[in-house]
């Protein structure tokens, strides 16, 4: 993401007599030298005057005066100063007030870390002394913890990811608050809840956030809460080892030693494909595989072997094998699909004169694992030539 870019945006903004700054996650990150994810801009034009001012424009929130500028193949959210009006139902503001102050707007957001805004001249508007905050590993509710976690139970969830992500603490009110409101979880809807929580798996801190979850006794309100997390166990965890969501949310499974994980995973609601294959992954682990064996590679296939491995790993247990090893393996098997195989059940069919049946299933199963163990080699000839010697197909129906 171009700084550089956002700042053009934003003496186009001025250009038009609006103000403008950078604001948020951004002006965060930017100070602590992390790298830069979305840049938000937030001005005093509303939306129509934005749409009026850039050539490319898509209005994805007008309501919410929030339109996204393309500046040379680049999205940025330029968001209307504003402030909240009351919470109906815990998700969405009953009506978002326009504003002409980015004070105003600095005031509406969760963390004094996250209020911060850059002008296009480097200047930092910090009301809420985010950057003390930040130097002390600081989350800190703006105002008023209690009353903002209220508003939006949600900030609850994005408090905690921030422990994770940045291995900040809370501060003592924030702390108190999370406490108190943490029923509220429960009226959240899950999706959201799991958005932030794969974030806070994600982060470097991950381990420091759940025993945060667990002292503020916030797991039950979570779903498929309460966790079985223990922090006193001789086994030492170590979540550096696992890169991507899937190997993290196995890790949490096996960290916390789920029975199910198919059915607990389906309490977030997350996606059947991601559910299928972190459960599958917990049970690969759990039926301790041979990390040299072709059979196991070509049957789970290597991203999940590479992962099995990094959670054996996590777990402080040696897989016996390293990545490259595994990857090697893979790119040496003679047959990494069944649709690669030279031959078919039609030309079983074909070759043996037999009539359709389980049988051609289990011959080729068989045919399968002998071209992956190199018993068999792949080609017509080679697979035709040990039918006829074993005879199998041939036997009675
Ligand atoms: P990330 O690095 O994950 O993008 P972020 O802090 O930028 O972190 P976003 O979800 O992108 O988080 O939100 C951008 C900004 O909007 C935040 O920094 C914060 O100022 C504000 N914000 C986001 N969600 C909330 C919320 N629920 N309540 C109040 N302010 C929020
Ligand atoms: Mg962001």
């Amino acid at each position: 993401m171009s700084l550089k870019k956002a700042k053009e945006i934003i003496r186009q903004l001025h250009k038009n007599g609006h103000e403008a700054y950078i604001v948020g996650g951004v002006v965060r990150d930017q100070l602590l030298g992390r790298p830069l994810g979305d840049i938000d801009i937030a001005t005093s034009a509303i939306p129509e005057m934005v749409q009026r001012i850039f050539e490319k424009t898509i209005p994805v929130g007008i309501e919410h005066g929030t339109v996204i500028v393309r500046m040379e193949g680049e999205s940025f959210e330029v968001t209307t100063f504003r402030k909240e009006g009351e919470y109906e139902d815990f998700r969405h503001p009953s009506e978002v007030v326009f504003h002409d102050s980015i004070e105003k707007d600095l005031s509406r957001r969760d963390f004094t870390v996250n209020a911060m805004a850059l002008s296009s001249d480097g200047k930092i508007i910090d009301p809420y002394s985010g950057k003390e905050d930040l130097a002390n590993k600081l989350i800190r509710a703006v105002g008023n913890a209690e009353d903002r976690f209220q508003e939006d139970p949600l900030r609850m969830m994005r408090a905690l990811r921030f422990i994770s992500t940045l291995g900040f603490h809370l501060h003592q009110d924030t702390r108190l608050a999370l406490i108190s409101c943490g029923p509220l979880l429960k009226k959240v809807s899950v999706e959201r809840i799991r958005e932030e929580f794969t974030k806070l798996l994600l982060g470097r801190h991950c381990e420091q956030a759940l025993k945060c979850i667990k002292e503020m006794r916030l797991d039950p309100f979570l779903p498929s809460g309460p966790f079985a997390l223990t922090f006193n166990q001789v086994t030492k965890y170590d979540w550096n080892h696992l890169e991507t969501a899937v190997e993290r949310w196995a890790g949490l499974l096996i960290r916390i030693g789920v029975e199910r994980p198919y059915d607990w995973l389906n309490e977030w609601k997350l996606p059947t494909i991601l559910r299928k294959r972190i459960s599958e992954l917990v049970q690969i682990i759990r039926a301790e595989p041979d990390f040299s064996c072709d059979l196991t590679l070509y049957h789970y296939g290597v991203e999940q072997m590479v992962s099995a491995s990094n959670v054996k790993r996590f777990m402080n247990e040696d897989p016996g094998v390293s990545e490259k090893h595994i990857l090697n393996r893979y790119d040496q098997l003679s047959l990494k699909d069944r649709s690669q195989l030279a031959i078919d059940g039609n030309d079983l069919m074909d070759m043996v004169k037999r009539t359709p049946g389980p049988w051609i299933a289990e011959i080729l199963e068989e045919i399968e694992q002998r071209v992956v163990k190199g018993e068999v080699k792949n080609t017509f000839p080679d697979i035709k030539e040990w039918i006829n010697e074993c005879k199998r197909p041939l036997e009675s129906d």
